[in-house]
Order: C-alpha cells, then structure tokens, then sequence
C-alpha cells in the first residue's frame, strides 16, 4: 500500500508518565511552523472503548472534540499545543478495535473463519491509522502509542505498526522512542541501562527506532548521549535528551533548539516550506516568566486530588492570567470539605471560583454552598456545565425560596426540578456515549455578560452532558435576577445563565475549557479572571 504521506510514531519505554504526549504535541507544533499539514492520533490500548465512563482519579480528564468524541486527555494537549480542532479518528482504544472485529465476526463478515490477533486485530487497527491521513488530507501523521512497549496490551498495536513500517515504506515511517533516565542520588549519576533495555524490547518485536528522546529530571551530559547512541544503535544526532521543563509551554521551543525538528524533516526527506517564526511562542515564554501580581483562584471540585482530572480547566485558567498579565494561584478545595466545614479558609482567601463539571451526588451540595457564597459575597464564579447546574440550583433554593430545588440527577423526587433529564436522554440505559456531545451553536443575547466577553452574537462550544435547565422554570428566575444570556438557536436549551447584579457570575452548560488556546484565551475565562484581578485590586 504505497503512501505519500509521513508517520512519526511516539513509543515510550521504561516508565509511563514521562510526557511522550507533550513531547509528541510539540514536534507536532514545531512541524507545523514549518509549514506542513500535520494530524495525530492517540492509541489507547486499554479495553474500555472510550475514557468516558472511565475514573477521572485513573484516568484523568476526558477531553471532547467537536464531533463529540470523548477522549484521552493526551488530546488537549495536541489542540493547545498545535493549535489544530480534531475529530474522531485521532484517538481509538483496544475495546473499540475488539468490539468491531467481534461485531464483524458475529455478522458473519469473517465467513466462519477463525480471528486472531494477526491478522483480524492488527489489520482493524491499521484500517484505523489509515483513516487519519484519508480524513484530514496531512502531509504527516504523529501516532502517540500509550502505554510503555512491553505491556501486553500494546502488542498489537505495535505489531500493526512494524507490519505498516514495511508496508508503507521504511522512507515513511519512523519510530521517535522517549525513555525515562533514573538518578541516583548517592552516587549523583544519571543511568542509560533502562533506556537500552527498553530499545532491546521494542528490537525484540522487530521495531528499531529512529530516534531516542531520553527525558530526565536532570542535565544529561554528552558522554551519556554518546553511551546511548552506542548502545541502541542510533546516530548521536538521534539522541535528544529533554530536561523537564518548568513551563510546559516552553516544550516546543526546547525541542526547536535541540535541533530534532530539522534531524527529523532529513530523516524523512522532506523540506520545510518555511522558515519557523517563533516569535510569538517567545513572547508567550516571556510574559510566563516575567514576575506578575498573584491572584487566587479556588477550584472547588470532586477529584482535586489527581489535578489531571481538571487538565484544561487549569490550562484555561493560565492561558488567561497570562493574557491578563497576572499569575494564577490555584487552591484546590474538595467540595465535599466544603459540607463538613472544612476549606472555606481557601475559598475566603480566594479572588474567584471556578466550579468544574461533574458527575453524581457525591460533594454536589458543597458545590452548592460554594456557589451561595459566591453569589452572597459578590465573588467572580464561573460555573462550566455541573457548575453552571449548582448555579442554577443555589438560586432556586436560597432566591426563589424552594427548600428541595435540586437536579433530578441527584433528587428524583424533588418538586422543584430545576436541572432535569433532557427529553431524548430519558429512554437511555446505557452508560457510554449516551450525552449531549460535542459541538452545538449558542446565541448570545446582546447587552449580558456573555455577550460582551464573547463580542459576536453566536458561538460554537463543546458539550458533555446529560441534564438541562428546565423550562419551566426560566420565567420565575429570569423576574427574580438571572439572566440566560446564551440559548440554544430555537430557544430551546439555556446555554448560558448569569447573575444580574453580581460582578461575574456566569454558568455555562457547555465546557469552555476545551477550547481555550495558550495564545487565545477563552472569553469566559477571561471574563472570570479579570473579575477577579479587580476583586483582587490589581490594576
Ligand atoms: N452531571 C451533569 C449532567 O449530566 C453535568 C455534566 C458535566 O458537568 N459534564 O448534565
């Protein structure tokens, strides 16, 4: 199967952790200065079929792209860094490939012949990775393989990459492997013997990289690149060792003045068509290091202890500082603590809130009082989908007056539903891909909040969510105060609610956090952090 298009594929070896996707993100970026038309797609090999009914405290946030898929985290991290909107394609786990190879097989589609691994699994994935460069039209496809070679599970997609190696063209694919460089404190040495015992694994299944990215804590010295180069059989060039960055942003730029973007484009007989302008990127850095006044920012969630599970929202929330010129202290409050009277001393000491998304009771009603207090206490709050619920909530029990308001999610007998099931959502049992996803419009009603952080009359957001405002409540919020400054184009859906007479206090149904840009901060966001800079009496 001849092909013109590119493949850089991303293994890691050693240790999971170690930032393959970020360093994958970032030579996405680095390639795109250049000119070229880049995609990249995530392997998953867990079985679930997608992270979304997956733990966030195992797995981390699940990340939405436009057409609703949901998807590993890795994935913001593609859009931030390279700046692109993804779709379905880009990510795919071990559970789907099976679940289509097992559905073909019971259609009889294998006319009764017996399926294996290879050929039935391997060339399902395969099918899968083509579909990337069919979709998109990209001159190169990065593949980021999750999971450190020599899991079971990722087996099969490394063996669909060895055969796509031969079948596509040695020219077209390559293999860029990150490792993990131990150090021991004692003896203050940096060891390679992980790193080459990972290269003799992925050589066992008849992979041998082109590239190796040994990624440390500490400066790696040139003996050391020599020693890997030696050992795994690679030119010294091909030996990229990364230094943890202190700013994730400043990736990109590390890898630009390691010189692997151009080793790569030589490696696969390309030209860049331009010369790299990192003129912005610098700036961004800049403005990162430069010392700011500090402003709080209290995110009042259920899984606070893995932050990873609020990866964009934390993103977002940066991106704005930055954009506004201050620095964003993040204080993590578990709003469970919050109904046992614990860490309100953080949410005091805090200039805004920021209530995240979420699903279940659990730590719901200290999300509520969150919410109180910030309504009372005129503190900025922003609110993204089970927060803007709260919101609403909040309102319907302490302004409105009804005691048993709530979300039919969580109280099915409330008399005073004021966040219930969506009409096409009632008839669903299943648990997986069952929401509203993905990208609806939304209309902004001129002279709100909403609309003047947006400054246009309509936007497009990504949505995860079961449960709506209901209607039949809009009336009596809207005479007591709150205003549904973004609706659905039929009017049907609230999109956006906000406080009337409060600093900022706005709701979204939608989850504006996956489209925030370190460049292009998102107007919510900025609405929220330049609230609070005012509250914090920063000029
Ligand atoms: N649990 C709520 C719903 O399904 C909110 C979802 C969310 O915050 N993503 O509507």
């Amino acid at each position: 199967m001849p092909t013109s298009t590119k493949y850089i594929i991303f293994t890691g070896g050693v240790v999971s952790s170690v930032g393959k996707g970020v360093t994958a993100a970032a030579i996405g970026r680095t390639l795109k200065q250049r000119g070229f038309k880049v995609a990249v797609q995530k392997l998953d090999p867990y079985i679930n079929v997608d992270p979304g009914t997956m733990s966030p405290y195992q797995h981390g946030e699940v990340f939405v792209l436009d057409d609703g898929a949901e998807t590993d985290l890795d994935l913001g991290h593609y859009e931030r860094f390279i700046d692109i909107r993804l779709g379905r394609v880009s990510n795919f786990t071990s559970g789907q490939v099976y679940a289509e190879v097992i559905s073909k097989e019971r259609h009889g589609d294998y006319l009764g012949g017996t399926i294996q691994v290879i050929p039935h699994v391997t060339n399902e994935i395969k099918r899968r990775i083509g579909l990337v460069a069919k979709e998109t039209g990209a001159e190169i496809v990065l593949i980021e393989v999750g999971g450190t070679v020599g899991d079971i599970e990722s087996q099969p997609f490394l063996e669909a990459l060895r055969q796509i190696r031969n079948e596509f063209g040695r020219d077209n694919v390559f293999f860029v492997h990150t490792t993990w460089m131990p150090y021991i404190a004692a003896t203050g040495e940096l060891k390679t013997k992980p790193t080459q015992h990972s290269v003799r694994e992925l050589r066992s299944i008849g992979i041998s990289p082109n590239m190796i990215i040994p990624r440390s804590d500490h400066p790696v010295t040139d003996d050391l690149v020599e020693k890997i180069a030696l050992f795994c059989d690679v030119d010294k060039r091909a030996v990229v060792p990364m230094v943890t960055a202190d700013i994730l942003y400043e990736v990109p730029l590390l890898i630009e003045r390691a010189g692997m973007p151009d080793y790569l484009i030589d490696l696969m007989g390309m030209k860049a068509r331009k010369k790299p302008d990192w003129s912005e990127w610098e700036d961004l850095i800049k403005r990162v290091r430069k010392p700011k006044p500090s402003i709080q920012i209290a995110l009042v969630g259920k899984y606070v202890e893995l932050h990873d599970a609020y990866m964009s929202v934390r993103e977002s929330l940066k991106h704005a500082a930055l954009a506004l010129d201050v620095e964003v202290e993040i204080a993590w409050v578990h709003s469970a603590d919050l109904e046992k009277d614990k860490g309100w001393d953080l949410i005091k000491a805090s200039h805004g809130l920021v209530v995240p998304g979420g699903f279940g009771s659990r730590g719901t009603e200290g999300k509520v009082l969150a919410a109180k207090y910030a309504r009372e206490d005129k503190v900025p709050y922003l609110g993204l989908c089970l927060g803007m619920q709260v919101m609403c909530i909040e309102f319907g029990r302490n302004v409105l007056g009804h005691d048993d308001a709530n979300s039919s999610e969580f109280d099915r007998s409330t008399s005073y539903p004021v966040i219930d099931l969506m009409l096409e959502q009632r008839s669903i049992t299943d648990m997986g891909g069952t929401m509203r996803l993905g990208l609806y419009p939304c209309k902004l009603k001129s002279g709100t909040r909403a609309a003047r952080a947006y400054g246009v009359p309509k936007v497009d957001e990504r949505h995860r969510h079961r449960f709506e405002f209901n209607n039949a409540f809009r009336e009596d919020f809207e005479k007591n105060g709150m205003v549904f400054s973004g609706l659905s184009p039929d009017d049907q859906l609230v999109e956006i609610a906000e406080l009337k007479d409060h600093p900022f206090m706005v709701g979204s149904q939608f989850h504006p956090e996956f489209l925030s840009r370190p460049n292009r901060a998102h107007p919510l966001f900025l609405g929220l952090v330049r609230a609070a800079k005012e509250r914090a009496k920063i000029k």
